[in-house]
């Protein structure tokens, strides 16, 4: 019985080719109690590595986080075998709208303590009791309401390049983070405000609805699905959308386009830009938003410095690594000094109190 994928992500990307089918680019979530981490990983391996499943999931004694794709035609097969599953029967699955053969090249199922990373002790508050789920119609309404604060729960690279019309957008590097700044800024209208959270999946705003009302506010929503589900239902309804520019997704396509809008510019020159680079130099890896004109001048890079190093032979530039740890461990997101460009650290909260 095999329990792991072995194969290189080269070979898995040619095996992908040669089956020369289309997948569905899938993301759900789970809070549940899990007994076994250990065993349901295993069968949750076992069953998807039978349908062709390739993603990233991670399951916890909390519950299951799982990014994937699976071949169309393996789909209902797909949806029956989690039926079977008591906690994930009927779940939600936010299918993506731009789909990619090449999204994911593994299937990767682990153990983890979490399954976000979200830095909460949860002992301390009730995460069941968590904010009122919204749909985008009623979604729609309350970001009008004079009286919402409508607040951004993810990441500033997430943001930059895509978010909803007047969302206050934390410039965090951490859930966590967020949690703090945005709780200290609504001190006085925990009673009064309504607090209208969204994410990408829905999955942050789980936790974070929770642990608002944890923390007295009396008034908490979240868009259910978030913004990939958003999307669906403003296509399927013919609904407004509100959403500016591009939703990052954390697979090899990076972003979904939502808007025509591009709002934010590139880390290099300072025109407007939403394609995120990684740098191609192997011991930076450094995500930062570059324009056409820049990747080229630059060579995928993020800096002269990093060019120089990316044109060495392979080998040098391996000798150079040597003893620094691998890119893994110091990938960062477009906070590198030397991009001039890139956003300064401001107080984001300055027009809440003035326009609110
Ligand atoms: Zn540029
Ligand atoms: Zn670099």
């Amino acid at each position: 019985m095999q329990l792991y994928n072995n194969l290189s992500a080269k070979e898995r990307a040619e095996l992908i080719e040669q089956a020369g089918k289309e997948r569905l680019t899938i993301s759900f979530y789970k809070y549940a109690k899990i007994g076994n981490t250990e065993i349901f990983r295993n069968h949750m391996f076992l069953a998807w590595d039978e349908l062709e499943v390739l993603g990233r999931i991670y399951v916890a004694k909390e519950g299951i986080n799982a990014q994937l794709s699976v071949p169309a035609e393996n789909f209902e097969a797909f949806k029956k075998h989690l039926d079977t599953i008591s906690f994930l029967e009927n779940v939600r699955l936010n299918i993506a709208i731009e789909h990619d053969n090449f999204a994911f090249l593994k299937l990767k199922v682990k153990v983890r303590d979490k399954i976000v990373a979200d830095g909460l002790n949860d002992d301390t508050f009730d995460v069941t009791n968590k904010g009122v789920h919204v749909n985008a119609e009623k979604f729609n309404e309350l970001i009008e309401d004079p009286n919402t604060v409508l607040v951004d729960m993810r990441n500033h690279y997430e943001s930059e390049i895509g978010h909803f019309k007047n969302a206050i957008t934390p410039d965090v590097d951490t859930f966590r983070e967020s949690l703090d700044l945005i709780e200290e800024d609504l001190r006085e209208h925990k009673e009064d405000k309504k607090l209208v959270m969204y994410c990408t999946g829905g999955i942050r705003c789980e936790k974070a609805s929770a642990y608002y009302k944890h923390k007295g506010f009396k008034n908490v929503f979240q868009l259910e699905g978030g913004i990939i589900n958003y999307v669906r239902q403003v296509e399927a309804e013919g609904l407004e959308n509100k959403f500016l520019g591009k939703n990052f997704v954390f697979d090899q396509r990076r972003s979904e386009r939502i808007s025509d809008d591009v709002i934010a510019n590139c880390h290099q020159c300072g025109k407007p830009a939403d394609m995120h680079t990684n740098c191609a130099n192997e011991a930076c890896h450094l995500l930062f938003i570059q324009c056409d004109e820049c990747k080229e001048k630059m060579e995928n890079c993020c800096s002269t410095n990093c060019m120089e190093i990316n044109r060495l032979p392979y080998e040098e530039q391996k000798a150079l690594r040597k003893g620094q740890g691998n890119s893994n461990d110091i990938f960062k997101k477009g906070r590198a000094d030397h991009l001039p460009y890139k956003k300064d650290l401001r107080n984001i909260f300055e027009t809440l109190n003035t326009s609110k």
